[in-house]
């Protein structure tokens, strides 16, 4: 029984060289194989390689061109398309549109380029014109590929262009194109909807500026930029109480935006002759919403309405309930008149300070590149996205 045992355990033991040997083996086949395909790749490719490392994009132009040249690759040979795909790309890079272009269009004419290599090439050289401004040239070769494989990049692109060139219904089209299973651009297409009916109000067309309001509003009900525009058209129509209730129902989409329509909302209960109420809706906003940006309207507008004290007294109340640096500028502001004039150039040197520091500080900011601007933007002009700015500004 003890012998049987023993010879159970010596097999490991016997094997374990054989299992060295087999790995052994293995590898030197791979390593073998990796030598052999490593010399068939032509020296030129690894020094294209080693300048793209250390960014010489000029040197690895040079050398993948002169790959292409001295192997004669037959472009039927998916290694071939492919390099000659990145040398167009490296010549994009480089400004060096023509050299793209004159690249792509070469290999276009090839009777074998048939299918999906055809169209990735009219999409490489729709490229190439929109890098070299040829927005109309660029615009027709991704045209011609909505109907392809590439369809989606080209819907992509196309949709970029058209918000470039503030073509808003095209750029509808292509966004509803887009729209696909979990793919949702119901921001984008109500936004480019606002675009239009911001047009319109520009060009006193308030009917069809209504109808583009209505049809954001159908695509995205929570988008609060088309309530502000449809409490716009409103008032221009004298219709104060239907502009209240556009501009108030921006609490229920998003209250942030609130800020953008506080003096908008006040205007039209003083049309009314409510500007008390207008006035007190103001207020319980401020303190429901303490980080809306509204503390300014409310001092001027209480000022016309109750006179010095009252105002006072109503934004240091609302200062207090959440004291920050731009509530410390106002504070001081306020408090300046009351002091004792040994402290007044003191304390109008502390104020100047933190108002100096205040417009460095607060700012609009996309939540999505994280750049920075005085002004508000719709649309950032720095990553395209629709809706990422913070509607109140912010320390940043
Ligand atoms: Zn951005």
């Amino acid at each position: 029984m003890n012998n049987t045992l023993t010879l159970w355990w010596l097999i490991p033991v016997i094997l374990l060289p054989l299992f060295f040997a087999m790995g052994w083996f293995v590898a030197r086949v791979d390593m073998r194989t990796v030598l052999k395909q490593a010399k068939s790749i032509p020296d030129g490719f690894y020094r294209a390689l080693d300048a793209l490392i250390d960014r010489k994009t000029n040197i690895a132009t040079q050398s993948l061109n002169e790959v292409i040249e001295q192997q004669r690759f037959n472009k039927n040979d998916t290694g071939a398309y492919e390099l000659i795909l990145s040398l167009g790309k490296l010549y994009r890079q480089r400004g060096e549109n023509d050299k793209a272009v004159a690249l792509h269009q070469q290999l276009l004419t090839s009777p074998d380029m048939i299918g999906e290599r055809y169209h990735r090439l009219q999409f490489e050289l729709g490229q190439d014109f929109q890098n070299a401004g040829l927005v109309d040239r660029a615009e027709f070769q991704f045209e011609q590929l909505v109907d392809t494989d590439m369809a989606k990049e080209a819907y992509e692109v196309l949709l970029h262009i058209y918000q470039q060139d503030r073509d808003w219904l095209k750029a509808i089209k292509i966004a509803e194109q887009l729209t696909k299973g979990n793919i949702s651009y119901q921001f984008e297409i109500a936004q480019f909807y606002c675009e239009l009916a911001q047009n319109a109000v520009f060009h006193s067309d308030l009917e069809e500026a209504l109808r583009y309001v209505q049809a954001a509003l159908k695509t995205n009900r929570k988008c609060t930029r088309a309530n502000m525009i449809l409490g716009d058209i409103e008032y221009e129509q004298k219709h104060f109480q239907a502009a209240i209730d556009a501009y108030s129902a921006i609490e229920q989409q998003n209250h942030e935006y609130l800020g953008m329509i506080a003096e908008r909302l006040y205007q039209s209960y003083e049309a009314q002759n409510q500007a008390q109420e207008g006035l007190n809706i103001l207020i319980g906003y401020a303190k429901t919403f303490p980080q809306l940006d509204i503390h300014h309207i409310i001092y001027e507008k209480s000022l016309g309405l109750y006179g010095e004290q009252y105002a006072r007294e109503q934004i240091i109340e609302l200062i207090r309930m959440r004291p920050d640096l731009q509530g410390v500028y106002h504070l001081l502001g306020i408090k300046i008149t009351e002091l004792n004039p040994t402290w007044k150039a003191d304390v109008d040197m502390m104020r100047h300070t933190v108002g100096r520091y205040l417009q460095k500080a607060m700012m609009y900011r996309c939540r999505h590149c994280h750049f920075k601007s005085q002004v508000f933007f719709w649309h950032c002009p720095a990553c395209n996205k629709w809706e990422t700015f913070t509607p109140n500004r912010i320390e940043v």
